[in-house]
């Protein structure tokens, strides 16, 4: 089989990108934090398309359990080596820059930045040994073009952006690519609280995107047809630019 580890898969954008992978033929190593039951969800929905997987909970905020739980894993499967990593966990706490707090500007620099860094370290080593690899790290909009209340939110998809460019022209030679995919506003819980009546008119599209619609592109990015393109940002946001 193939692997493929995906953070925050158990709900959202990382779910729809594990059963596309999962209808594709991957194994899914399925990252969360907290919510078990969804989780659970979806390796039943994985094992329902014919494929399989497993769940690995770890915090992508805290670099020990990231080390401790995915490093250990990692030691302990040399059989199931990851050939795609998903980079799709992430946090938004959104307030004005002048009534941020420290722990609103950290915990989200952490969980979205960090958690690049820290996991892809484990896992490119495993690539680079089998001579292969897709990186897929789901950025944002907001990383983009900056988005008001959003300072520490922007701040890390900008980071991985960056990080991402940086990283393909380390890893190229090695048949390794690394990219992002930036959605726009994409119907999941963290924009449950986001009217969408009141965006809509200023997205060409005129609605809010799907996850499905976020991981088709996930899915041609991280497959081996996409092997001359990395370095890239490839936005999923109904034409949204500005
Ligand atoms: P979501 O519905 O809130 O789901 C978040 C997922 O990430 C859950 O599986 C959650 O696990 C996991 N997660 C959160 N913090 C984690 C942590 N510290 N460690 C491990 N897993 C963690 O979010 P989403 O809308 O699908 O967003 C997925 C990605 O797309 C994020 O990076 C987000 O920034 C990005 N994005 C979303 C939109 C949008 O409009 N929705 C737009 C642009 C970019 P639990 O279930 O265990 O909590």
């Amino acid at each position: 089989m193939k692997y493929a580890l995906i953070t925050g898969a158990s709900r959202g954008i990382g779910k729809a990108i594990a059963l596309k992978l999962a209808a594709e033929g991957y194994y899914i190593v399925i990252n969360f934090r907290s919510n078990q039951e969804e989780a659970e969800k979806t390796l039943a929905a994985i094992r329902e398309l014919g494929s399989d997987g497993e769940l690995l909970k770890f915090d992508v905020g805290d670099k020990n359990d990231i080390n401790q739980v995915l490093g250990s894993w990692i030691d302990a499967n040399k059989e199931k080596p990851i050939e795609v990593l998903v980079n799709n966990a992430g946090i938004r706490k959104d307030n004005l820059l002048m009534t941020m707090s420290d722990e609103d500007w950290s915990s989200v620099l952490s969980t979205n930045l960090d958690s690049f860094f820290y996991v892809t370290k484990l896992v490119v080593p495993v690539m680079l040994f089998h001579k292969y690899g897709r990186i897929v790290n789901v950025v944002s909009l907001s990383g983009v073009k900056g988005l008001p209340g959003q300072t520490n939110y922007s701040a890390s998809k900008a980071g991985v952006i960056g990080a991402s460019k940086s990283l393909a022209q380390e890893i190229g030679r090695r048949g390794i690519t690394v990219n992002c995919v930036a959605p726009g506003f994409i119907k999941t819980e963290m924009t449950e609280g986001i009217d969408e009546t009141a965006y809509k008119n200023i997205i060409p599209m005129k609605r809010f995107g799907t996850s499905e619609e976020v991981a088709e592109v996930v899915s041609f990015l991280a497959s081996p047809g996409a092997s001359y393109i990395t370095g890239e940002v490839i936005n999923v946001n109904g034409g949204l630019h500005t």
